[in-house]
């Protein structure tokens, strides 16, 4: 059990690091350019600089023939992954210098991302069991969603408040419903505080947090976002009705500045580390699930989720399938399942037929789509709402850096960037669209616009 009140103030010591950088792609290749720059180690939690150690570059699970090879040395180098087939990489090393360097925050603060990411899964995972015996499944009132809910909230805004109080936190939940005074409203707030604090602090009931205090946590997450402030963006459980029904979901984690998401981690507590199976139309569920955590011109990495250090050694690089193309066992898309305001099937088929995909849709709650195409388990994400509906920022921050640093790219549907810096909504046109390469993208694109 983590005693987060109990940490000292980190120690540091610099240490250098690599700074991986896509390149450039095309059929042929993708060059990582790796740039050292320097980092604070932090000795307490024992979370080590990303280097260019073999472990940096681990082939993916054993399922996945993600292969990669690896020799250099430690400074500033240019990769080149050698693609031979959609799902081989094999990777030559070249070495060039670099000079780069960047402050140390960048990766601390994915580190810290990582932490409240992964404890908050705990969390999430507990409830999700329970609510397979529990007749209490609809986020009503008190319904253990509804506690999980604000009670992830809590966990993900505490551990982020004590290694950085002064970052803002825009977030979905607000604590107004828990402050009525009436007595379901307190017993509401009673529940996720128990919650809350069993997460963080165990059997230490010395440490234990008030239901006043909880309620403020849930409410740090007002921010009203903007282009000018530094604020982590947080969906505590995205995919409701993934969560419910036993299926995937995700806890979303983003970090803005000046507008830009510059950082993401997304945990997915049911995602197999596995590629999914070609044949499937949905996706299994797994324990313990997949971390992903992109930051902006270093790549994209994921782990499993109760890795001890899923930047560092236990990791994987992440990176969508450059090779994939439209036509007989081609490109592979995902939509959000039918019960969701946000899936047009009608319309996703429509344009699949279009484009020439053959292999059918695959449906996937969450943010988690955007993790399956980073590690090039599928290839296009489209998502298409009606109309009036107004996209968060939460629903897409953390998965939008997720899949553009994995080579991956991500536009609404007449490809404009997505823009986070306009408070708490997306102005989007006519829906979301992310694919695994450039062609694949603008290629969807013209198809859309002719359909319309
Ligand atoms: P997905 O799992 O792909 O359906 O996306 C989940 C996100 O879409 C949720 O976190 C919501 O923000 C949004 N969403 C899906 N269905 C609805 C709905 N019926 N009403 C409001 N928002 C929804
Ligand atoms: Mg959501």
């Amino acid at each position: 059990m983590v005693n987060y009140r109990k940490r000292k103030r980190e120690s540091s010591a610099d240490a250098s690091r690599d700074r991986v950088v896509i390149h450039s792609c095309s059929h042929s290749f993708i060059t990582i350019k790796l740039k050292s720059f320097h980092t604070h180690v932090n000795k307490h939690t024992q979370m080590h600089s990303i280097t260019t150690s073999p472990a940096f570059f681990k082939t993916a699970p054993s399922s996945s023939s993600f292969l990669s090879s690896f020799s250099g040395k430690r400074g500033g180098v240019s990769r080149r992954f050698r693609m031979e087939s959609p799902t081989r990489v094999e990777s030559s090393f070249s070495a060039s210098s670099s000079s780069s360097s960047s402050s140390s925050s960048d990766y601390d603060m994915l580190q810290a991302m990582c932490e409240a990411v992964q404890l908050c899964a705990k969390l999430t995972s507990k409830t999700q069991k329970l609510l397979e015996t529990s007749d209490q499944v609809s986020k009503s009132d008190d319904s253990p969603v509804t506690v999980a809910d604000y009670a992830a909230q809590a966990v993900v805004s505490y551990v982020l408040e004590q290694k950085y109080p002064d970052v803002a936190l825009l977030a979905e939940e607000d604590a107004k419903a828990l402050r009525g005074g009436s007595k379901e409203a307190q017993g509401l707030l009673e529940k996720i505080t128990e919650i809350t604090n069993d997460c963080v602090f165990g059997d230490d009931v010395s440490e234990y947090l008030s239901r006043e205090e909880v309620a403020r946590l849930i409410d740090r997450g007002n921010h009203e976002g903007g282009s000018e402030s530094t604020f982590f963006v947080l969906d505590p459980i995205d995919g409701t009705k993934g969560f419910i029904n036993q299926r995937q979901y995700a806890i979303a984690l983003g970090l803005c500045e000046k507008g830009k998401v510059v950082g993401g981690v997304l945990g997915c507590p049911n995602m197999p580390m596995t590629k999914i199976p070609e044949n499937v139309d949905a996706l299994e569920t797994e324990k313990p699930g997949v971390i992903f955590a992109a930051y902006e011109n270093f790549g994209c990495k994921y782990a499993a989720m109760d890795a001890k250090e899923p930047l560092g050694k236990d990791s994987f690089i992440a990176t969508s399938d450059q090779f994939v193309k439209c036509g007989k066992d081609g490109a592979r898309y995902m939509e959000s399942w039918g019960d969701s305001i946000v899936a047009d099937h009608a319309f996703t088929n429509a344009l699949s037929e279009k484009v020439g995909i053959t292999r059918k849709a695959l449906r996937i709650d969450s943010q988690a789509k955007y993790g399956s195409l980073s590690r090039g388990d599928a290839h296009i994400y489209l998502r298409f709402p009606p109309k009036t509906y107004r996209e968060k920022v939460w629903d897409h921050a953390a998965g939008a850096i997720i899949v553009s640093e994995s080579g991956g790219v991500i536009s609404d549907a007449a490809g404009v960037p997505l823009e986070f810096g306009k408070g708490r909504f997306l102005d989007i046109n006519g829906g979301i669209v992310a694919s695994s390469t450039p062609e694949l993208h603008e290629q969807l694109l013209k198809a859309i616009a002719d359909l319309r």
